[in-house]
């Protein structure tokens, strides 16, 4: 049984070593958030007191989005998986477990496909060659599946035969769309694409709020404790009904659509990924929304310049990249001096700089801490914060 907190211990994986992916896989479940609890009280109970993380009940396969390189070894024979930790060498592997089986499944699938239709792995030092990398995201609510054909080149022969037999084996495939990307980068997906098969995107529910998602927007990977981390955001907004609420990095918008749901009175949200806002305002009006809307931009900027404004939300939701807030936000944010911020933070080192910055500057005071375990077996931590005025 896959589902005790204390069956997979010392590396149960065989490329536990050579991915690198897991890095807590040495330590049973109950460990591993022992580990992340006292990290996290290590950096900041300074600030407060940190509340027990929240762990998973099965903290297996719960990555809706799964993505794996392609390439051909010197026999001739493909392979597919994850790059070695500090490597450009991948690693083949057929399933995880931290990711979603039906889409590990789609991607041994597409791998085995590809001889009878003659179609070669692209070689980034020649550029030449066609599929270099496979993505699925699936919705765990409603079931939808979007498949990504990454190609070096526009070039894809015999694409819609190719697109027939895999939907022949996987129905429930969705969407699949060809991305392109010519680039010598670290990045999976190109700026281009084609839709080869339904609408482009995928759905999923969350918190009883609907969400469109793009190839490439960001949605959060582990939907099971995403809804447990919005919850707790939520819940520590301590909404009335008539408040406005700022939504920084917001993604696809789905924390400021949850807390329009959740009665405030009116919600602003700014992302700076194009296709991310897009999905946003889509997903605002499909979850009957009138009172949120979805700004483009720099959070630092767009926040400077509405505390200029004398913009004075009630709440703020913040919810950064690994590399935290800037100056110019944790600024005008002390400017703005809302009743609460609820920091949303996936690198607790960076949390930890912003929370000192906040608190030595202003009269902030960090008033909760809530770690939340989204990424089981990885020494990834998520924590939301609250933080008011003294
Ligand atoms: N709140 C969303 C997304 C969080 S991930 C959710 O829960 O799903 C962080 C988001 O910040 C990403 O969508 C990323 O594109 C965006 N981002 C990164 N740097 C940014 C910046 N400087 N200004 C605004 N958004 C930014």
């Amino acid at each position: 049984m896959s589902n005790s907190k204390e069956n997979i211990k010392n590396g149960s994986c065989p490329v536990y070593k050579k991915c690198g992916g897991c890095q807590l896989q040495n330590l049973t479940y109950g460990e591993q958030l022992k580990f992340k609890q006292n990290k996290v009280e290590r950096l900041l109970k300074q600030f407060c007191r940190v509340e027990p993380i929240i762990g998973m009940d099965n903290p297996y396969h719960y990555r809706n989005k799964v993505q794996a390189a392609f390439r051909t070894d010197r026999s001739g024979r493909v392979i597919s998986g994850v790059y070695q930790s500090g490597t450009h060498r991948i690693i083949g592997i057929d399933s995880c477990q931290t990711e979603d089986v039906t889409a590990d499944k789609i991607i041994v699938a597409v791998r085995r496909l590809l001889p009878s239709f003659k179609l070669t792995t692209y070689n980034e030092v020649t550029g030449k060659g066609c599929l270099r990398h496979v993505l699925v995201k699936r919705g765990f609510s409603t079931g939808q599946v979007m498949l990504v054909l990454v190609t070096g080149t526009p070039v894809f022969p015999s694409k819609n035969n190719f697109v027939k037999a895999i939907l022949k084996q996987f129905p429930e495939i969705t969407t699949i769309v060809q991305n392109i990307n010519p680039y010598s980068t670290n990045l999976v997906l190109g700026n281009n694409q084609k839709v080869l098969y339904g609408k482009g995107y995928i759905e999923d529910v969350l918190c009883e709020c609907r969400f469109r998602i793009s190839p490439k927007s960001f949605y959060q990977i582990n939907p099971v404790q995403t809804e447990t981390l919005y919850a707790k955001a939520i819940e520590l907004a301590g909404l009335k009904g008539d408040e406005t609420v700022l939504d920084a990095y917001c993604g696809i918008g789905t924390i400021g659509i949850v807390a329009a749901k959740h009665g405030a009175g009116r919600v602003i949200g700014v992302e700076l990924n194009p296709d991310a806002v897009r999905n946003a305002i889509v997903n605002a009006r499909a979850n009957n929304l009138k009172n949120i809307r979805f700004f483009k931009g720099d959070a630092g900027e767009f926040m400077s310049e509405a505390a200029q404004e004398d913009e004075k939300p009630d709440v703020v939701f913040m919810d950064p990249p690994r590399a935290g807030s800037d100056r110019r936000f944790l600024d005008s944010l002390i400017k703005m001096s809302p009743e609460r911020a609820i920091y949303i933070s996936c690198n607790p080192e960076t949390l930890a700089r912003d929370l000192n910055y906040l608190t030595e500057n202003s009269d902030c005071i960090v008033q909760k801490i809530h770690p939340v375990d989204m990424f089981p077996h990885t020494s990834h931590i998520e924590c939301v914060t609250l933080i008011t005025r003294k």
